[in-house]
């Protein structure tokens, strides 16, 4: 069964406290949503502001392959903007539970209903395709949304949707009144949870089993309160998950990681580590037992491949690391310890997560350098020259030349200050190489005064997902950076090489 996804990133995403979007910032979301595949996309409330409805218009005039819808009350103001706002698509909505229409509405329900068909029948005479939602359905009175539905059915809906607002539901329970809904009205039931329970998920997924034919979502869960049900625990639950029936949406499940990253990295909201297919955590394994088992066979601690959703696995070592981890660790760098060696370094990394330290690569490799008496990794990338200008009045300038395996390469760039001027220049370089860009920097003062040391951590990742994190401390704000964001890069190339290699014959 195919099941439609009504994506709401735009608008009960941008309902995230905090959270305010240009027209041009949704546009562009619109176009990567259309991307990965959505059925529809509610691009926002055009009555609320000149801007939304300057972003809704855009977006409806965009050509996408999705539909476009946008939200209205039961007021014809409301219809109308939609209307000006160049949509052919409403999702309209009124309040049905008692404790909305008396505290909220002041209606009664009888008033309610008369609001409802109204607003369905204006609209309809309008030319628009109508999407009907009882606000609060899932605490209003069984019965009484029955005959709401069937009203606003009558009137000439096209589809019905079940909103349960307050993440209020059960599973058990949405499943039935998603029944109730289709026996009243016949029309294509969609299902719209929040997660104030953390349900928002399940309950969609009771909805569809019941019979819904799609689905509310929004890209990384945002919304308001604990937020909507998430896009792609939604449609990887009910690509992956052992159902009666097999479903299928229209989803690109490759794009979803870059999808939650893009929307991330603009609405600003982070995503939380341990969240399900997207989060930092979703697909990385410290715990020796875990490695052992990933090793040898990935599916004895992955329920899914991560490159299904656009991601690549990763380990990191710390004190519930093994010997398998540490070498598989290395061996992307190409180290090969001896089994003593590995031994020790072993030991040095757990000694250092019973003191309550994270070990990262960078430390995992400068323990090894001790341990093997090294120099270090192999190094690829070389800074071949550099200089950066800065001041009051021009913008900040840099200039870099990179020696990369034997060839030189020169960038330029501008920036906010001499550290994004210097990044920037060095980006354009390895931008066309290796696809790397930077996903944190992180700058700490070591010592006071004006010659104090500093400390630079930045971690990069290219386009195949890889990571890579390096550290440089020093006396230059912008050569330490530099020489972290190089270090970085260094460590990601030869990952990669090293990969190629053994993939290779
Ligand atoms: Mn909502």
């Amino acid at each position: 069964m195919k099941v439609r996804i009504f994506d709401t990133t735009l608008r009960d995403g941008e309902q995230t406290p905090g959270v305010a979007l240009t027209p041009e910032q949704k546009l562009a979301i619109a176009h990567k949503l259309d991307e990965l595949g959505v059925d529809a996309i509610e691009a926002g409330f055009p009555i609320i502001s000149e801007g939304e409805r300057k972003a809704v218009r855009e977006i409806a005039n965009a050509n996408l392959r999705a539909e476009v819808c946008g939200l209205a009350r039961t007021e014809r103001k409301d219809i109308d903007a939609a209307v000006g706002a160049g949509l052919g698509y409403i999702h309209t909505f009124i309040a049905t539970s008692d404790i909305h229409l008396k505290y909220k509405l002041n209606l009664t329900r009888e008033q309610a209903v008369a609001k409802a068909v109204e607003a369905v029948e204006y609209a309809k005479s309008r030319g628009l395709q109508v999407e009907f939602s009882a606000e609060d359905a899932t605490r209003t009175e069984r019965e009484f949304l029955k005959s709401v539905f069937k009203a606003v059915t009558e009137a000439g809906a096209d589809r019905i949707d079940i909103p349960d607002t307050v993440g209020y539901s059960t599973p058990q329970y949405i499943a039935a009144i998603t029944k109730d809904a289709i026996e009243a009205t016949h029309l294509p039931v969609s299902v719209h949870c929040h997660n104030d329970f953390g349900l928002a998920v399940a309950n969609a997924i009771s909805g569809i089993q019941a019979g819904a034919q799609c689905a509310h979502v929004t890209i990384n869960g945002i919304g308001e309160r604990a937020g909507n049900a998430s896009l792609e625990e939604f449609v990887m639950a009910l690509q992956c998950l052992q159902f009666e029936n097999k479903y299928e949406t229209n989803i690109n499940s490759r794009l979803l990681y870059d999808t939650s990253r893009f929307v991330s990295k603009i609405v600003g909201v982070q995503v939380q580590p341990n969240k399900a297919i997207v989060g930092e955590n979703a697909f990385g394994h410290e715990s020796g037992i875990h490695t052992h088992g990933v090793l040898s066979n990935p599916l004895t601690y992955e329920p899914i491949s991560p490159e299904i959703v656009g991601r690549t696995r990763w380990f990191q070592v710390g004190k519930h690391a093994g010997a398998h981890g540490v070498s598989a660790m290395l061996e992307e760098y190409g180290i090969q310890p001896s089994k003593e060696q590995t031994h020790e370094i072993l030991e040095r990394v757990k000694n250092l997560g019973d003191q309550g330290k994270h070990v990262t690569d960078v430390e995992l490799l400068s323990i090894t350098g001790e341990v093997m008496h090294q120099e270090g990794l192999r190094r690829l990338v070389h800074l071949a020259g550099f200089s950066v200008s800065t001041g009051i009045g021009n913008m900040p300038y840099a200039f870099v030349k990179l020696n990369i395996e034997g060839k030189d390469f020169i960038g330029t760039d501008y920036g906010v200050g001499p550290v994004d001027a210097s990044i920037n220049a060095i980006q354009k370089i390895t931008g066309e190489i290796a696809k790397v860009r930077i996903k944190e920097y992180k700058l700490d003062s070591i010592s006071g005064g004006s010659e104090a040391l500093c400390e630079v951590t930045i971690k990069v990742e290219d386009a195949y997902g890889n990571q890579a994190s390096a550290k440089s401390v020093g006396e230059d704000i912008v050569i330490t950076s530099v020489q972290a964001m190089i270090d970085g890069i260094n460590r990601i190339m030869l990952k990669n090489i090293l990969k190629q290699k053994n993939l290779g014959p």
